[in-house]
Parts: C-alpha cells; sequence; structure tokens
C-alpha cells in the first residue's frame, strides 16, 4: 500500500520548519503574487529558496499556491515570476486559472503543476482532462464523497490529493464572490473578508428582527476526517491536506503531529488499526468551532452547518516554546501569559507529551517572578525531564470569574 503524503500548510518560514519537524511530508506556501492569500506573511523569493533548502534536506517537499482567478493584469510578468519560482527549487505549482496553467506548461518547464481545489475537479472526466492536458496532479474539491474519490481513483493514474482538515465554504471553493459584494475584497484574489461568518439578523420589510437577539452565521462546520482516517487512506488518495495557511504554530504543530501519526499507526497495520481518541482530543485542542466530516460519507446534514453563533468553547492556549535546557531547567520563549503554579502541556514531534507544574519560575537574569508576562521574554521552570527539539508548550483556559 503507498502511503499517502501528509501536506501542511505553511504560512510563513517558521511555520514551514515547524511543520517539517513535526512530521510534514510536504508543505505549501503562498507567493507574493498569485495566491489566495493576500494578508498573509508570504514567502518572497529568497525565503522560497531558503525554505525549499530546509525541506529537502529532510525529504520534504514545498509546493507554491499561485491559484487566484486571474484577470487581464494579473498575467503581467507571470512567466518571469513563475520562472524565479521555479529556479527556487520549489517542488509543484498549485494553479487553477487556465491562464496560468497554459503559462507554465508552455513557458516554464520542468515546473509540475497541480490543479488547485479552486477548479472545483469532482469527476474523473475533469480530472482526465486536465491530466491530459499535462497537469501531474488534482486537488479534488472539498466537495467530494468518499465514494467519489474512489470512483476517481480507480479511473485515473494521475496522482489525487484530497482534503483531510480545516474550513469548508458554504459555496463551491473558488465561486463564492460574497466578498467582492459586501467588503469590495476579491475573495478569488487572496481577499475574502469570510463574510459567510458574519452574524446575521433576519428582518421583516418593516426592519423588525425575526429572529430576536439571535443572530446566525451563514457558514459551515470545519472539516476533521481524523475519525475517518482509515476509509480516506483506504481510498488510495495520494495526499492529505491540511487547510490553513494562515493557521498559528500552534495549529501548524498539532496538526502535522496528529496526522502524521495517524497515518504511520494505519499504514503500519491497517487489518488491526483503530482510531486513537487522542488524535481526537489533540485536534480539539486548537480549534474552537464544532467538526464534522463535510462531503466525506454524502451530502452535508443540518449539522454541517455553523447556523447559530455559538460561544466558544473554553479550549487551550498556546504559551511558547521551549528554547533549551540546562541544568535541571527548561528555557521557555513566552508568546502567552503563565504563571508559578499553572499546569502546562509540553508536546513534541512523534507524538510527545509532557504535563508538569510551573515551578520556580524566573526570568532571564534569574530573577524570581511570579507570572510570565511580556510576549516574547525568555523565562525558565525547574523540571528534569528530557524534551525533544523543537517541543512547544500549551495550558487549558480557565473560565475568568467576574463578581
Ligand atoms: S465568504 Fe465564506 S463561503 Fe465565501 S469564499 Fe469566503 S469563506 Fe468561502
Amino acid at each position: 500500500m503507498k502511503k499517502p503524503e501528509v501536506l501542511v500548510p505553511a504560512g510563513t518560514p517558521e511555520k514551514l520548519r515547524i511543520a517539517i519537524d513535526y512530521g510534514a511530508d510536504a508543505v505549501y506556501i503562498g507567493g507574493e503574487h498569485l495566491g489566495l492569500r493576500s494578508r498573509a506573511s508570504n514567502f518572497t523569493l529568497s525565503d522560497m529558496q531558503a525554505g525549499v533548502a530546509y525541506a529537502h534536506e529532510r525529504h520534504a517537499k514545498v509546493y507554491l499556491a499561485a491559484n487566484i482567478v486571474c484577470h487581464e493584469n494579473d498575467l503581467n510578468g507571470v512567466v518571469d515570476y513563475l520562472t524565479a519560482v521555479r529556479d527556487s527549487g520549489v517542488d509543484a505549482l498549485i494553479v487553477s486559472d487556465p491562464a496560468i496553467i497554459s503559462a507554465v506548461l508552455t513557458k516554464v518547464p520542468r515546473l509540475p503543476v497541480h490543479l488547485s481545489t479552486q477548479a472545483s475537479a469532482v469527476n474523473y472526466e475533469a480530472v482526465n482532462f486536465w491530466a491530459k492536458h499535462g497537469l501531474e496532479r488534482i486537488v479534488l474539491g472539498r466537495e467530494t464523497s468518499q465514494q467519489e474519490i474512489k470512483e476517481i481513483k480507480a479511473h485515473t493514474d494521475v496522482e489525487i490529493e484530497a482534503f483531510i482538515q480545516g474550513a469548508m465554504c458554504i459555496s463551491y471553493s473558488g465561486r463564492c464572490v460574497m466578498s467582492n459584494y459586501m467588503n469590495n475584497r476579491d475573495a478569488n484574489r487572496g481577499g475574502c473578508a469570510q463574510n459567510c461568518r458574519f452574524l446575521y439578523n433576519l428582518m421583516d420589510a418593516d426592519g423588525n428582527s425575526l429572529n430576536g437577539k439571535d443572530l446566525f452565521t451563514m457558514s459551515a462546520v470545519d472539516m476533521s476526517l481524523i475519525p475517518e482516517i482509515g476509509e480516506m487512506i483506504s481510498t488510495g488518495v495520494d495526499s492529505l491536506k491540511i487547510e490553513g495557511r494562515m493557521k498559528t504554530i500552534h495549529y501548524v504543530s498539532t496538526v502535522a503531529n496528529v496526522y502524521r501519526n495517524a497515518v504511520d499507526t494505519y499504514c503500519a497495520d491497517p487489518d488491526n488499526f483503530q482510531v486513537n481518541p487522542s488524535w481526537i482530543e489533540e485536534l480539539a485542542k486548537i480549534s474552537q468551532r464544532r467538526m464534522s466530516f463535510g462531503f466525506f460519507n454524502g451530502k452535508p446534514t443540518k449539522n454541517d452547518e455553523l447556523f447559530s453563533h455559538k460561544k466558544p468553547e473554553l479550549g487551550y492556549e498556546f504559551i511558547g516554546e521551549v528554547k533549551g535546557q540546562e541544568t535541571g531547567r527548561i528555557i521557555i520563549q513566552e508568546r502567552n501569559n503563565f504563571s508559578e503554579g499553572d499546569e502546562l502541556e509540553f508536546y513534541g514531534p512523534h507524538f510527545f507529551h509532557y504535563f508538569t507544574k510551573v515551578v520556580d519560575l524566573r526570568d532571564e537574569d534569574g530573577n524570581k517572578i511570579d507570572r510570565a508576562n511580556h510576549a516574547m521574554m525568555i523565562c525558565s521552570i525547574k523540571c528534569d525531564q528530557v524534551l525533544p527539539q523543537e517541543t512547544m508548550i500549551r495550558k487549558k483556559k480557565v473560565a475568568r470569574v467576574t463578581v
């Protein structure tokens, strides 16, 4: 059985390194042009070169998303830019617009092209159409069921990539213009304002609210197929994609860790595979939204729609990164406040977990402190546990008591 690739989003060079350290086989990034995340800290050409070198040294791949819907001026300089992208060593380009596909296939040789999910390929005829034109991989629309993925795999030789985790659009991806109308931001050129997640009210003709104070969204529940990971791998899919280039290093490290562990566990012994409940618990620590299976088991139901505005549950917060260990102490770079006596969870690559209380908290100069409360401050706690490289720290949020 072919082990599918674990493909993780990397919105910044730091996230690229973390994704790979935590087990990603491949990452996808955005460049300064042609990507769908105009507000992300996208990669410059020199970032790309450094990121590719880091990835290739660790046998991982880097794909660049260049998947906007192109209008006339977007194509200026596209061949020069994509030639420079290819020369940076990027392993493939993720594209949806035929204008860019044609430009790459005819004028930028040796740069493999993957069809983006934005092109909504959800049947094998569409997949084979693109394969015939020279594309090496097709990223299926998120609206594809398990049965359809099997059918597609049975009728094509081209590589197939399918989404396994992340946000869903309430329209077919790449076909929503709510943000263009409401915010003058082009959803399909990197500017989606996520209008489907705004809070809405229903009014009668006189402006009276028909739903009182119960505001609602028009969004879809996020997808997480970890409980169905065995079924997904058994479709024969080549790559498992995780959504979220705008997400934090807490998210990137956690999803890479969970899916690496899950895929390795399944592939080591598919016949006796069981879902590990701690994978589900881990993923719940990075999301305050409900999860569903999206379209994987057929048509979504009302449970897959995030209709009512729900108060986020108390989750976990990211505390910081371990920067070193010396003489029974752990050196921490803080990202969010924590205090003497707090319960911390340390987690690292290969699904490492360790829990301990904060004891003898000190600042960088060795002075005893009660609280680490300056962003990025260096501090240390007493602890003898040996931690793996790249260990991160989180803690459970506690409810604020108001009087
Ligand atoms: S507004 Fe919502 S449905 Fe539309 S593109 Fe943005 S996230 Fe997707």
